[in-house]
């Protein structure tokens, strides 16, 4: 055997099974996943000690906003600081939005994304179109997909930054996917009664009085529900495959449980920040920093979600990482419409879940793994090449101590932002040691990558 490196030792956790063995590596593959192979290590090859620790696939964070030009300025995690964080988590492939401006087709989209993300990414990416204009971009979906995305994204509000699909650009959309096997995405929130809150609330006094509290009561529960209900009920319709992105509520929840047993083709995912934070976020002076899109719910929504993870209707995890510093998030000035709206999140997802999850028996250690990585890299066509240890994959392999927990401070993360929605959380999970294609690029929790050597990878349609 001619293994590079050897990971012994270590608890080997995977989707499927939990058991002792070690890991070999050769070039950017596993060459074998069982007990005994430190005996056949040559001279030269690198050990790694992991008694005691558990190795993992690496997580798959199937929804990000790298630098994206947003609410008036541009995310402050860019494709370098960015993906520097995900490795430090433990996230060795992400699937950023690339959003057509102005007249770009998605192809032009593409080659935009593709053009920042490749001479700084430390890890593997990938890209979903943004559909923003049917009439225009919707003849382009099998050319993106001979290209390797077979995932695009409608945005269901968002009409001031002419990003928004109605609801025949959706039907439409969903139709086509069904033909093509693709798969559509939806941003689902009600905009026209969402205006109409925002409205009704953005007077002086009202701004006076609630502040930052007026990003979760412009956006009650059924703002999102109402929206789910209607793209599954084209979904229904049309038989296209229908993804829900970062799902916040547990009406969403009951909606997309309904619809699969009925045997509506729809998937939903949630992000970490709706699985740890609550709305009484926004009562501190700080409150606004915690303005997303949508904005973190009720502890009886968190509840839900763990609930849907746990028994798969909520089908995987992701950040929706879309960062801002605080000098950014100042730029509200006391008007809610005008704070910057995103969340760090890729440097704490598998910290977080394992933490709020695993530790406190809300998920086992094999729905740990599904939901933050072999689900994603199935459903997003990534898998098996993505998501599992297992021999012919990538070696995307992160190391992580069970109970070594860490104090999470802004001032020593890659992330690029001066403060944390986790600050002063003492989390475990955070990658001891991560590998990307055979390659190590977290050593002892510090990050030893390179710009640069992250790769896009093609992908197949979707599975699962
Ligand atoms: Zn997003």
């Amino acid at each position: 055997m001619a293994a590079d490196t050897i990971i012994i030792g270590g608890t080997v956790e995977t989707a499927e099974k939990q058991h002792k063995a070690d890991v070999a590596i050769e070039g950017q593959k596993i060459t074998a996943v069982r007990p005994g192979l430190a005996k056949t290590a040559r001279n030269g090859a690198t050990i790694i000690d992991a008694r005691g620790k558990y190795v993992i696939p690496g997580g798959v964070d199937a929804h990000t906003h790298l630098e994206l030009p947003f609410c008036g300025t541009v995310s402050s995690d860019d494709w370098n600081t960015g993906t520097r964080a995900a490795a430090r988590g433990g996230v060795t492939t992400l699937i950023d939005f690339a959003i057509p401006y102005g007249k770009d087709t998605l192809e032009d989209a593409f080659h935009k994304w593709m053009a920042k993300a490749k001479p700084q990414a430390c890890i593997d990416y990938s890209f979903h179109l943004a559909i923003t204009n049917w009439e225009r971009q919707g003849s382009e979906l099998p050319r993106l997909i001979r290209l390797g995305c077979p995932t695009f994204k409608q945005f269901m509000i968002y009409e001031s930054e002419g990003w928004q699909s109605d609801d025949r650009a959706m039907f439409l959309a969903l139709e086509q996917s069904k033909k093509l096997g693709a798969m559509i995405m939806v941003h689902a929130e009600s905009s026209r009664v969402l205006d109409e809150l925002i409205a009704r609330h953005h007077t002086k006094a009202l701004m006076k009085k609630y502040g930052a509290r007026l990003h979760p009561m412009t956006r009650p529960n059924y703002i999102e529900a109402e929206a789910i209900q209607r793209a599954v009920c084209w979904a229904e319709a049309t038989g296209g495959r229908l993804f829900v992105v970062h799902m916040s509520t547990g009406q969403g929840a009951d909606i997309i449980r309904d619809a699969q047993r009925r045997g509506v083709n729809v998937l939903a995912e949630t992000c970490t920040q709706y699985l740890a934070l609550d709305d009484s976020v926004f009562n501190g002076p700080d409150g606004h920093l915690f303005a997303c899109c949508p904005q973190v719910k009720k502890k009886a929504d968190q509840q839900r979600l763990w609930e849907g993870l746990r028994r798969g209707d909520v089908c995987s995890i992701s950040t929706d990482t879309c960062s801002f510093t605080r000098k950014q998030k100042a730029m509200w000035k006391g008007d809610w419409t005008k704070i910057p709206m995103g969340l760090p999140g890729l440097e704490t997802m598998l910290p977080v879940v394992y933490t709020l999850g695993v530790l406190k028996k809300r998920l086992t250690m094999k729905q740990f793994v599904a939901r933050c990585c072999t689900d994603p890299a199935k459903i997003m066509g990534l898998y098996p090449k993505k998501g599992t240890i297992a021999r012919g994959s990538d070696a995307d392999i992160v190391v992580f101590d069970p109970k070594k927990r860490t104090k999470v401070d802004p001032a020593r993360m890659e992330t690029n932002t001066d403060w944390n929605p986790y600050e002063g959380w003492r989390l475990a999970g955070f990658a001891k040691h991560t590998f990307c294609r055979g390659r190590r690029i977290v050593a002892d929790y510090k990050f030893v990558g390179s710009n640069g050597y992250g790769r896009f990878v093609r992908r197949a349609k979707y599975g699962r």
